[in-house]
């Protein structure tokens, strides 16, 4: 299914910027070179778009890791008000940016999404719970947008969940421009087997939804649709729930492929299960049989065919 331009935020030292306090970057190969063909980058720089120049005096969170200061490390400069103040203002500019995603730079007193080191008292061994300032800022500003730092995309499931995200995401917001009742049912029928590998319930509430009889405006129930929707996506497909998701897949054949035909996709699938081939095996063999056997509403399901083929995503989970 084609999507218009997704963009998405990015630290901006992942691209190659040489924006870090020192003078250097931190070029993520994989987001810029491979990532970079399917989607435009929006980079943000929070130290150096709120005015500490390049270099600068390097800074790290201390105090309560509820609520940590930022301070600069040798000078103990209290930056914390000035990297709030430009943060507020940012994250408004980014709403009119249609972003459908952010990747943060991980460990990063300003850009750090998750598990950046805290210090306390002299000599006490910093806790890493903290969030960096910027980050938290557009985390709550955004609560449903998809985020992740560039560390945990290494992880091939977290970096599939992340990128099938953003392209749902983006045909969400192709279909909200022009939103019909007509094209709302069609978005969800199209994406039935993908949400359910991510929740049966959010699955099935979300259906509710488009089969209520129109007591509100259909803004309305959108907005609500797109909510339950971000939060489905938000919970992480698991080896069981593909497996359920291609056990119902397989169901549609049940008429169509012989004995011999069923017997090699149940193995597949339980090869998969066990972890001996990866969920592109399944899926491949599931598309080939709904071509051949020309079952129109598989091959309009989104979860045969969730994103770019190229970007191999589900060669490793
Ligand atoms: S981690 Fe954030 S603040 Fe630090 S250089 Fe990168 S983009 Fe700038």
């Amino acid at each position: 299914m084609e999507t218009s331009r997704i963009r998405i935020g990015v630290s901006s030292c992942l691209l190659g910027n040489s924006v870090r306090f020192d003078g250097g970057h931190k070029l993520d190969h994989w987001i810029v070179e491979v990532l970079g063909r399917h989607v435009e980058f929006v980079p943000v720089c929070p130290e150096a778009e709120c005015g500490l120049g390049i270099p600068r005096e390097a800074m790290h969170l201390a105090g309560d890791p509820v609520t940590p200061r930022l301070v600069t490390i040798r000078s103990g400069v209290d930056l914390t008000e000035r990297m709030l103040d430009y943060s507020l203002r940012r994250v408004e500019e980014l709403a009119h940016e249609d972003l459908c995603g952010f990747i943060f730079k991980s460990d990063s007193p300003s850009s750090g999404m998750e598990r950046v080191k805290v210090y306390g008292a002299p000599g006490s061994s910093p806790l890493k719970r903290g969030v960096g300032l910027f980050a938290r800022t557009f985390m709550e500003r955004f609560p449903l947008i998809p985020v992740e730092e560039e560390g945990r995309l290494n992880d091939p499931n977290l970096r599939e969940n992340f990128i099938e995200s953003l392209f749902t995401l983006r045909r969400w917001r192709d279909f909200r421009a022009a939103p019909t009742a007509a094209g709302w049912i069609g978005f969800h029928a199209a994406h039935k087997y993908l949400l359910m590998s991510h929740s049966v319930p959010l699955l099935k509430a979300l259906g509710k939804l488009v089969a209520t009889p129109r007591k509100a405006d259909l803004p309305v129930q959108l907005a609500s649709y797109e909510v339950l929707l971000l939060t489905c996506l938000r919970t992480k497909p698991t080896v069981s729930r593909h497996v359920n998701v291609l056990q119902h897949l397989l169901g549609y054949f049940k008429n169509d492929i012989s004995a011999k035909e069923k017997t090699e996709l149940l193995e597949v699938i339980s090869n998969y299960q066990a972890g001996f081939l990866p969920l592109i095996v399944p899926v491949t063999l599931l598309r080939h049989h709904a071509r051949l056997y020309e079952k129109t509403y598989l091959l309009d399901q989104v979860y045969l065919d969730p994103h770019p083929v190229e970007l191999a995503l589900r060669n490793h989970v």
